[in-house]
């Protein structure tokens, strides 16, 4: 899980730019892009470019975790009207798929009516 670049990654491969994806944002640490499932209407996920498995590991990391979660909020405010909500699937019980981690940042029309 240290290994910066995982080929066998599908998000390392997303990072590297192997595979395309619709990029809202992108720096050092980080990249953004649309979701290919959206469940909003605004749905993105957050990504550090280094290979980590989940939360539980970027949460030894505390300035990237708070910078996912800046740019988080800041996507937010620039695709919808601000409000959003973050959410880190975190084990193959708890729906993660994709062992890189990333976070959901679900926005737009009727969040109120989810079910969390
Ligand atoms: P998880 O279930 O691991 O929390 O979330 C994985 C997310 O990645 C899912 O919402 C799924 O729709 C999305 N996803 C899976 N493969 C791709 C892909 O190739 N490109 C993009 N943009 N999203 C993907
Ligand atoms: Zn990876």
């Amino acid at each position: 899980d240290t290994l910066r670049h995982d080929p066998d990654c599908l998000f390392c491969r997303i990072v590297d730019g192997e595979i395309p994806s619709e990029r809202v944002h992108e720096d050092e640490q980080v990249i953004a892009f649309r979701d290919l499932h959206p469940k909003a209407p605004v749905h993105v996920l957050v990504v550090p470019r280094e290979h980590r498995r989940d939360v539980t590991q970027l949460a030894a990391e505390p300035a990237l975790l708070s910078h996912v979660t800046t740019v988080a909020a800041h996507l937010a405010g620039e695709l919808a009207d601000g409000d959003f909500r973050l959410v880190f699937n975190t084990g193959a019980g708890a729906g993660q798929t994709v062992f890189h981690v990333h976070a959901h940042v679900l926005a737009g029309g009727t969040l109120a009516e989810g079910e969390l």
